[in-house]
């Protein structure tokens, strides 16, 4: 494992806008140290207070925080306490002004699709879901997978698991049979609930028929439970398979909620695949719950009264915590989106915005470039005055990226909450605290409560001010996984080995002179020019700070005299021509803003990039590539489209 250099200087430092800070939770830097000083020097006062404060328990915790990081792992958060998750999203708001509230605001893809349930309403349409699942021999402890798309009946399918003690193990609606089965025998599940037919970018899709290719493959799965997104029938099995619909008509909106043991498996749900093989990562009750929660009421400091927007597919983790289980268990408003950024047009997200009156945005990386690549005449196009916080997740988000998302979205009174975090995670661990901290763009600032960050050298010792080291935690935290579903040393190994007795990220970071953190991309995809490490996100940064550059990934490749050579692939923006004069300028400018040591060696332009379903660039394909081992691609099954490597290896340089 390599250490990482960091050579980029980005001075720009934006203070949070009066207005935002004057009604922040969190309004001050000296309120986030103490707290957090708090969190750390005793957290177990900490996080019981956090516990007893949001939390409704049925039965209160014997011990808070108890782990070892070393030879046999463990972690555990409030044993001996019992609650139910549902019951937190759910019949908890009932008794108060909430009651009537918008919990879920569903928006279709087709513009005139759209349904709001209120808490009542969700609360109603869970516990009827929740006694048709044990109508159907679900029983606490069994694993039940989940193919939908984004529709209500997901969320009303996660809520019912978790009422009954059931572990939900969700696949993203995009994937492929082969993703489906390979996922429900991981996680020996017995049904799977899916719908007939669904929508994509205006493309009619045949959710079911990809469903039944991976139960045929699934011995175990006897019963599947269908949705009909669409008014239209589509293939059953008979014995196996049920309309939602019919199992719903005469099913009691009476259910009792299960009192789950705090460390009891809420669900399993899989990592992206950008570096390899998926890993099933599984997470409990209290802590995971707890921990959502609190970061969305402070990273995100939501009102009762907001309208809250998270972009991602709940198929992904940022889905789970911070579409579902972070927002309802605060009794908010969350708005779920069936489609993407640019159906059916490029302003997709700004009519939504529009249309509700979104407050809280969060989205990815991979969407800003996108919509920075279609031009600013779309956001414009919109009133975008609601909102009142922006925020990212998924990869490192480039500064140039960063500014547009300040200036254009939120017209610089919005902070930009920078979220770092994993599936593995539960929930964010490193982004600016909004009303707290002065942003500068690309950092993603400091870490959450009761979070201990520390950056180390492949020797394990802690890496110097502006020094790149591997970013790990010295402790865990509620919402850390507990294990990976059925094989604990895959646990140990990939997550506690590297750094003995440090959960380790697999990213590389650095601190700056003010304690800022800053993303330098995977430990994996590190650099080595002439000796000198590099990590990816900075020498990509650098690129797309070229007025024509829309997109970029970088990797090494062998190189005779340098041992690696930097290997640049570009996606220009619109209307842009790649030719060799741009190359060379684009070369003149990394130079530039970077130095000599970073400049590309070879730069590729590209429609596209390879992106995993998620929509992070896949650069173990993009080194594969460049060093000519086009044989050798290793899993491709998370890849979002795989002609865009077809492509890719066609035109290499
Ligand atoms: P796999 O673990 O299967 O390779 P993955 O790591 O892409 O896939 P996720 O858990 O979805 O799966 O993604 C977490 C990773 O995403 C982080 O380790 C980090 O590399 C990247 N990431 C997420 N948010 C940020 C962020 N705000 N800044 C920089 N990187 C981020
Ligand atoms: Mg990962």
């Amino acid at each position: 494992m390599a250490e990482m250099k960091s050579m980029m200087v980005e001075n720009r430092v934006f203070n949070p806008s009066p207005e935002f800070v004057a009604k922040a939770r969190v309004n001050s830097l000296e309120q986030y140290k103490e707290m957090y000083k708090r969190s750390v020097e005793n957290p177990n006062e900490f996080w019981a207070q956090m516990a007893e404060e949001n939390l409704t328990w049925f039965k209160k915790w014997e011990t808070v925080e108890e782990y070892s990081f070393t030879d046999d792992i463990y972690i555990r958060y409030f044993a001996g306490g019992k609650l139910n998750v549902s019951y937190n999203c759910l019949d908890r708001h009932l008794d108060g002004p909430r009651k009537n509230k918008a919990a879920i605001i569903w928006q279709g893809e087709p513009l005139e699709d759209s349904k709001t349930y209120t808490y009542q309403q969700l609360h109603n349409e869970v516990c009827k879901f929740a006694n048709v699942l044990k109508s159907q021999g679900v029983k606490r402890g069994d694993r039940v997978g989940i193919y939908l798309p984004m529709i209500p009946e997901l969320v009303i399918a996660m809520l019912a698991c978790t009422r009954i003690g059931a572990i939900h193990c969700i696949v993203f609606g995009g994937f492929s049979a082969e993703a489906i089965r390979d996922r429900m025998l991981d996680a020996k599940a017995e049904i799977l609930i899916t719908n007939n037919f669904g929508y994509r970018s205006g493309k009619f899709l045949g959710s079911k028929d990809v469903a039944d290719a991976a139960m045929a493959q699934c011995p175990d799965i006897k019963k599947c439970i269908v949705v009909k997104r669409v008014d239209k029938e589509c293939n059953m099995v008979e014995g196996r398979d049920v309309y939602w619909d019919d199992l719903m008509a005469t099913a009691s909106n009476k259910c009792e909620p299960e009192a789950m043991d705090s460390e009891d498996p809420l669900f399993i749900l899989y990592t992206s695949g950008s570096t390899g093989k998926p890993k099933g990562a599984m997470h409990t009750t209290a802590g995971y719950h707890l921990y959502a929660m609190m970061t969305v009421k402070y990273f995100f400091d939501i009102r009762d009264e907001d309208v809250y927007f998270c972009t991602a597919d709940i198929g992904w983790v940022t889905g789970h915590s911070y579409c579902v289980y972070g927002p309802l268990g605060l009794g908010a408003t969350s708005l779920i989106f069936e489609g993407v950024p640019n159906y059916p047009a490029p302003d997709r997200f700004w009519q939504i915005v529009e249309k509700y009156g979104v407050n809280i945005l969060y989205t990815a990386p991979t969407a800003i470039r996108a919509m920075m690549k279609d031009g600013d005449q779309w956001p414009k196009g919109r009133d975008l005055s609601s909102l009142r916080l922006l925020a990212s997740v998924g990869e490192p988000i480039n500064p140039e990226a960063w500014m547009w998302y300040y200036t254009v979205i939120g017209k610089e009174k919005c902070p930009i909450v920078d979220t770092w975090w994993q599936t593995e995670t539960g929930g964010h661990l490193i982004a600016p605290m909004p009303g707290a901290h002065p942003m500068k763009p690309g950092s993603a600032v400091n870490p959450f409560f009761g979070v201990v960050p520390v950056l180390l050298t492949a020797e394990g010792k802690e890496a110097g001010v502006n020094e790149g080291g591997h970013l790990c935690m010295k402790k865990p935290w509620p919402g850390i996984m507990r294990g990976v579903y059925g094989d604990p040393n895959r646990f140990k190994e990939t997550y506690f080995v590297q750094q003995p007795g440090h959960y380790f990220s697999g990213d590389g970071a650095r601190k700056d002179e003010d304690g800022y953190y800053w993303l330098l991309g995977r430990v994996d995809d590190v650099i080595n020019v002439s000796g000198h490490r590099m990590g990816t996100a900075e020498v990509e940064s650098a690129l797309v700070a070229h007025a024509t550059v829309a997109e970029a990934a970088v990797v090494g490749f062998p190189h005779d005299i340098k041992g690696e050579g930097i290997y640049a692939y570009v996606t220009l923006k619109e209307g842009v021509e790649g030719t060799d004069e741009l190359k060379k300028e684009l070369v003149a400018h990394v130079r530039k803003e970077i130095g000599p040591i970073a400049s590309p060696d070879k730069i590729q332009f590209t429609p596209g990039m390879p992106k995993t379903r998620s929509g992070k660039i896949m650069r173990r394909i993009l080194r594969k590539i460049a060093a000519g081992a086009v044989d050798e691609l290793g899993d491709t099954s998370t890849l979002a489209d795989s002609t865009v490597v077809d492509n890719l290896v066609a035109n290499r340089q």
